[in-house]
């Protein structure tokens, strides 16, 4: 896909249709290869969403010192983890990168200068979802990193710029986990969070619904329960991407609502204007 091709591609969309956009808490990397409840869930919007030009995706597992894309034709399949079976490191997503996607991101961009990338690829806070929503893996995507030396803020503003994408066919993803705090996992509790987590995830939750992004950027002000729930941004922001992008007349949806093993939320959202 050329760039002619994804501003010729943007021609069958109206000015005003904009692709959804989707915050997908990822969970356990075993979640790529298990079929379970969120699993589901994945497919379903999946199956909601029409076939994008191409895919934007902000993982938590891609943070760098300013902001970089992914401007390779073929990024590998990265398996940043460890312990897990070895069916997990079989697992290869081909789909194609997308050059042009990462360059017209960096022109988009106008607050910072985004960096090209050519070493990273998908890890798997890209890859254990997007098989899930296109198993054919036909569709371009290009990841985003976190510049990991900025606040929420900056992080809230940024994707703003970001907007412009939407109205190209292009579906810009999150991929964290609203409640994640792997310090205190607790594997008794497959099924169920810590009171503290449910509380931040129902807090959270009333935030979006109420659209009061003030409060979710600010979160570290938001009490003891979401301090716990988000002792390092970088699973959290992905989220903030995304809502920074939702327009006034759009539609918040809740799925996959589910705090488990006591610290991680699974709670994800898709906003788009015809729900
Ligand atoms: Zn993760």
């Amino acid at each position: 896909m050329s760039l002619k091709s994804l501003s010729n591609l943007s021609d069958s969309f109206s000015s005003s249709e904009r692709f959804p956009l989707l915050f997908l808490g990822h969970g356990s990397p075993m979640n790529a290869i298990e079929d379970n409840e969120f699993v589901q869930g994945w497919k379903r919007a999946g199956e909601k969403l029409e076939k994008p030009n191409a895919i934007l995706c902000i993982s938590a597992h891609w943070e760098t010192k300013g902001t970089q894309v992914t401007a390779m034709p073929h990024p590998p399949t990265i398996h940043d983890f460890y312990g897990f079976p070895k069916a997990l490191y079989e697992v290869d997503y081909p789909a194609p990168g997308s050059p042009e996607l990462a360059e017209e991101t960096k022109q988009t961009i106008k607050s910072t200068q985004v960096e090209l990338d050519h070493s990273w690829g998908l890890d798997h806070g890209a890859w254990s979802v997007v098989k899930h929503l296109f198993p054919s893996a036909d569709v371009p995507i290009v990841q985003m990193s976190l510049d990991s030396s900025q606040p929420p803020s900056y992080h809230y503003a940024l994707a703003k710029e970001l907007n412009s994408l939407r109205r190209k066919g292009v579906l810009i993803v999150g991929s964290g986990n609203m409640v994640h705090n792997l310090r205190i996992l607790d594997w008794g509790k497959p099924n169920e969070g810590y009171d503290w987590a449910q509380e931040a995830n129902e807090k959270m939750k009333k935030h979006i619904q109420d659209g009061d992004h003030l409060s979710l950027v600010n979160y570290n002000s938001g009490g003891k329960a979401m301090q716990l729930s988000v002792p390092t941004p970088e699973h959290y922001l992905p989220l903030l991407y995304i809502l920074a992008l939702k327009e006034n007349d759009e539609n918040v949806q809740v799925f996959n609502d589910k705090t488990i093993m006591g610290s991680i939320s699974m709670t994800s959202i898709s906003i788009n204007s015809n729900a």
